[in-house]
């Protein structure tokens, strides 16, 4: 038996002793930038000539780490390692695969701030992003484990006299999962964990920008006892080694989590029977959102601009449940458009490092250039109100910004963004509201602040997102409170942090019996 399970706690920067801790952690994790990461294949450590540098998005001059990477030749010796292990993994203990998990997540409990300071350094989170992306990492190790203790014998099922039924699940294979820079500790740990405590064993190809992070993860499971070969780390490029491990005739499923159009690639490429392969690969995506926050006219206006805002500007917009679009009813959409923009002039853009700021860079150059190529395209379909601004001469910064007087199906309002970028649209009435929530190809998240009861009752029915959010902001869901994931071109409504998660990483067996 275990304890319940209950979300790891945020830390309270306002208390001195946490700050100071969190401070020395930087101080630590800067004594250890600069260092090399091999790939991890069967446990073996393999330096390669080819090597990403991963860079400080707040600072380009600052090298967090350089790591090897994996080309084909080696993503197969990574592939046979990968079925070679799942011979016995497969046959673990279920309890013994879940201690590793427990382990694993004690050990990052224990070193929290310097894995938040990893986060910091490497994709410019600022300190209260980077402290709850730790903890969601805990909360999927805790939380897995937990569930697969549930699953382990099965469900009932019906016997008639003479005959003994039963339903179990099984592993699935080896499974190739892609993690993106955005939950780079916690997405990326997330979706290894679920695959490997379910008896299955991975390749792990982090996001291209976010390297270390994810070796520092892959230290800690082996230090909690993962066997040879489980997880195999290689980071890599898509073209090269992405769609190879993806059409591999052994590949049995891929967890992806980033943009839609890689997510869409996968599914494709990944649909097509290779010859030698015996069995339709199962994927898993978690793509993008254009998330919204509806405001109704009987709302509370501060908090709801205050939500829009933080849902808008948290991590600088580079969530997939981040708030791209406010739509207000008409009558108080003056009002809440002065309100977030009163609320965004006192945000702090800087250095994710310092405690004080609110908002750091985008997480890259290739980010920037889209963000700022959205404000120039905004500055036609809109009013700007405030940010429009950008600077990347030393890190990829980028002002919030919201425009006004969007229209519903203008590119503001439809394209993902991911950026510091909100656009806001005047609603005629709730009907209208109800329309323009549910106009994109997206559906992901979405909010409704409203005290009228009838008006949450209908959203509740008609507001069609994987995650919905009443008088509250979009974004922030907590492993195992509100599973994750949406409907439409957001993936494949797999939600991570539920009780269904782990099913999707393995498959059901009948077996009957006659006496
Ligand atoms: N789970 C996160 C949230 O609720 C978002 C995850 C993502 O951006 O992929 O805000």
């Amino acid at each position: 038996m275990v304890v319940a399970y209950h979300h790891e706690p945020f830390t309270n920067f306002g208390v001195e002793k946490n700050k100071q801790a969190f401070k020395d952690a930087l101080a630590y994790v800067n004594t250890q930038l600069g260092k090399h990461y091999p790939l991890v294949i069967n446990g073996e450590k393999i330096e390669t000539d080819e090597k990403t540098i991963s860079i400080n998005p707040a600072n380009k001059e600052e090298v967090i780490g350089s790591v090897s990477i994996a080309n084909q030749e080696l993503a197969e010796k990574a592939m046979q390692s990968a079925l070679q292990a799942f011979e016995s993994w497969k046959k673990w203990k279920v309890e013994h695969r879940a201690d590793i998990l427990f382990k694993a997540a004690a050990i990052i409990r224990r070193r929290k701030h310097e894995f938040s300071s990893y986060l910091v350094k490497e994709s410019g989170k600022p300190w209260n992003e980077a402290d709850a992306d730790t903890a969601e990492a805990i909360d999927f190790l805790e939380y897995y484990a937990r569930q697969v203790l549930e699953i382990k014998n099965g469900v009932a099922v019906k016997s008639r006299s003479g005959e003994y039924n039963q339903y179990h699940y099984i592993p699935l294979g080896v499974g190739i999962i892609i993690a993106p820079f955005n939950f780079p500790l916690a997405i990326m740990a997330g979706t290894a964990v679920a695959a490997i405590v379910t008896g299955n064993t991975i390749l792990l190809k982090p996001a291209d920008a976010t390297p270390v992070i994810a070796a520092k993860f892959v230290e800690v499971m082996e230090e909690a006892g993962l066997p040879n070969g489980v997880l195999n780390y290689i980071p890599g490029k898509g073209e090269v080694i992405g769609d190879y491990l993806v059409e591999h005739p052994k590949t049995r499923f891929v967890s992806f989590t980033g943009s839609r159009a890689v997510g869409c690639r996968i599914y494709e490429r990944a649909a097509k029977v290779q010859p030698g392969q015996i069995w339709l690969k199962r994927v898993i995506a978690e793509m993008g959102g254009k998330d919204t926050i509806l405001v109704d006219k009987d709302a509370d206006l501060d908090k709801a601009a205050a939500s829009i805002v933080q849902s808008a500007f948290g991590f600088s917009g580079q969530k997939c449940s981040a708030c791209s679009r406010a739509v207000i009813h008409q009558d108080i959409y003056d009002k809440v458009l002065e309100k977030a923009i009163a609320l965004t002039k006192k945000l702090s853009v800087g250095a994710p490092e310092d405690s004080g700021t609110y908002m750091g860079p985008v997480i890259h150059q290739a980010s920037y250039n889209k963000v700022m190529n959205y404000i120039e395209i905004g500055k036609k379909e809109g009013r700007l109100l405030i940010g429009g601004e950008g600077n990347d001469t030393s890190g990829y910064f980028i002002q919030p910004t919201i425009f006004a007087d969007v229209d519903e199906n203008a590119r503001l309002m439809q394209e993902e963004i991911f950026g510091p970028v909100v656009a806001f649209c005047k609603a005629r009435d709730f009907d209208h509201m109800m329309e323009v929530a549910n106009n994109t190809d997206y559906a992901l998240t979405g909010a409704l602040w409203t005290n009228n009861r009838e008006h949450l009752e209908r959203a509740r029915e008609e507001f069609h997102v994987g995650n919905l959010y009443f008088n509250r902001g979009c974004t922030g869901a907590i492993v195992g409170y509100q599973p994750f994931g949406g409907f439409n071109m957001s993936g494949t409504d797999s939600k991570a942090g539920g009780p269904d998660y782990l099913i999707l990483h393995m498959q059901a067996k009948t077996t009957s019996e006659t006496f």
